[in-house]
């Protein structure tokens, strides 16, 4: 790679060469650290190593993850509340400054983190350089945010000549990250750059299969020059999470995982009064597609979405419903583009599909499988294609018709490539099925008609929302392009990561009166 190649969401395409040749270094440079052992530091009792296994071949040793004991938790979060007064204090300028760096060191080290995550959870490298620079972005994103707030530091009406008052908005103190394996930099990344913005010090507890490009990112972050106990990673499993949810100095939370976890989460206490708590859950997304769309963008954009990143994002499309008139010509567009995806090795230039994150994920689409051979029709995959040169845990992008539209598959987030199209009478019977589930995240509709369109964001329930479309049906929302959060079982916030409403979020008021 020409040494400062930057990663940018401009530069992010497949044909450019730079692009290849800097993550192609990026791999080389990643071998190295594999293997490496990650543990809170200065864990006096940290628990057993974790092997986390590359999912695009499991003799790859990833990392060693060491979850963190209770002392060690315990211990970071008493170091992230010594640390947090003089972050706090930090002039807010100085704090956007500081974290511009940091976002400056992710760009900087974009190959070499994206290669982590493609070797560890197995996104292909341009999902995965595009997981790096939305981290970039984030940091970008918050700092502009509140610069054009000046602050959160506002002036109000006064009583009396003598009395100032303002509105002023402050951290809460120590905030935990509970991030994913979907997004091992980007999801880690987001809630720790507006928690860090406002003033608040970090702690992340990564998802397991995700902890190696957790800790690089962490490395990078702290390299850029954080105050001593700012941002501290506590790595493990689900017990080390629930340590630190039930941390009761820890004042606020964010979560992104699954809708069981979330709604747990939520529903426990854990402090000693109410606390924020930003729970990014699941999806089970639709798109419409109306008989007077273009069908060829509708199939491009459902399949984008439906079989990216192997439909491991909450994003994901998973239900299509079509006018009937023109089901059959867009299932067989849609098989087309399922039978042409290529599916490989995560590393390869040219793969589209990658491997699933582990054997569960193999067993859960064996299960849903059956499931739809039994009670409607497997037209396009259906198998698992884990061989001798594909040794990881390998399926193939899945279509199925046929199902009742209430079958429990439609209902039921896989977190898979599998993809459900359902025939409809009308635009409004999609818009209706569509909204008929307990998520709420993302949402997508082709047609070529204005009245059509009208209706569609005026009716559908989902926090994020596409009309035709065809880079991504339901996916790839961009910092400061589309703010992403979810509606209903799909997020607890109502108010959406990477938009202008998210910082706040961090932030709790207090309205100042001096006389004078
Ligand atoms: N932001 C990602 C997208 O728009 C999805 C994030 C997720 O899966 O949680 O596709």
């Amino acid at each position: 790679m020409t040494e400062r190649f930057r990663v940018t969401y401009a530069t992010l395409s497949a044909d450019n060469e730079e692009l290849h040749a800097a993550y192609e270094a990026g791999v080389e440079r990643v071998r190295s650290w594999l293997g490496t052992e990650v543990a809170a530091p200065g864990d006096p009792r940290p628990g057993a190593p974790v092997r986390v296994a590359s999912p695009a071949d499991p003799s790859v040793t990833v990392c060693r993850v060491c979850p963190a004991s209770p002392a060690a938790v315990a211990q970071a979060v008493s170091a992230a509340r010594a640390a947090f007064p003089g972050w706090a204090a930090t002039p807010w300028r100085q704090r956007v400054e500081l974290l511009r760096r940091c976002a400056d060191a992710v760009s900087d080290a974009a190959d070499e983190l994206a290669a982590l995550v493609s070797v560890e959870v197995g996104k292909n490298r341009l999902e995965a350089l595009g997981d790096v620079e939305e981290a970039a972005v984030f940091f970008r994103y918050y700092g502009d945010i509140m610069t054009a707030n000046d602050g959160y530091d506002v002036a109000m009406d006064s009583l009396s000549e003598r009395e100032r008052t303002r509105s002023v908005l402050k951290p809460y103190g120590v905030w935990g990250v509970i991030s994913p394996f979907n997004f091992p930099v980007a999801l880690a990344a987001g809630p720790t750059a507006a928690a860090l913005l406002a003033g608040n010090t970090v702690l992340v507890k990564p998802s397991l299969q995700g902890t190696a490009s957790a800790w690089r990112l962490h490395e990078v972050l702290t390299g850029a020059g954080l105050p001593e106990g700012v941002l501290q990673l506590v790595p493990g499993g689900d017990e080390v999470g629930r340590a630190l949810v039930s941390a009761p100095d820890v004042a606020g939370l964010t979560f992104t995982g699954s809708y069981q976890a979330g709604m747990q989460i939520l529903a426990q206490g854990g402090s000693a009064w109410p606390r924020p708590v930003i729970t990014e859950m699941g999806g089970k997304n639709p798109a419409v597609v109306a008989a007077s769309a273009d069908l060829d963008a509708a199939a491009e954009g459902v399949a984008r979405s439906a079989f990216g990143y192997s439909g491991q994002k909450c994003s994901a499309c998973s239900r299509v419903y079509v006018e009937a008139s023109v089901h059959d010509d867009f299932v067989a567009r849609l098989v087309r583009r399922a039978e042409s995806a290529v599916v490989g090795d995560p590393l390869q230039r040219d793969t589209f599909v990658g491997p699933v994150i582990g054997a569960e994920s193999v067993e859960r689409f064996r299960d849903a499988v059956a499931q739809a051979r039994r009670r409607g029709q497997v037209v396009a995959g259906g198998e698992v294609l884990t061989s001798e040169e594909l040794p990881g845990h390998y399926v193939a992008p899945t279509v199925v018709t046929g199902l009742a539209p209430d079958d429990p598959l439609l209902g039921t987030e896989l977190f898979l490539p599998f993809v459900t199209v359902v025939p409809v009478e009308s635009v409004e019977e999609g818009i209706e099925r569509a909204n008929a589930t307990v998520f709420g995240l993302t949402a997508g509709f082709f047609s070529g008609d204005d009245a059509e369109v009208e209706e569609f964001l005026r009716r559908v329930e989902a926090g994020v929302v596409y009309v035709n479309r065809r880079a991504g049906a339901t996916t790839g929302a961009w910092p400061g392009v589309q703010p992403f959060g979810g509606w209903k079982g799909s997020g607890s916030s109502g108010k959406a990561g990477g938009g202008i409403h998210y910082l706040p979020l961090y932030l709790r008021e207090q309205s100042q009166t001096v006389v004078t």
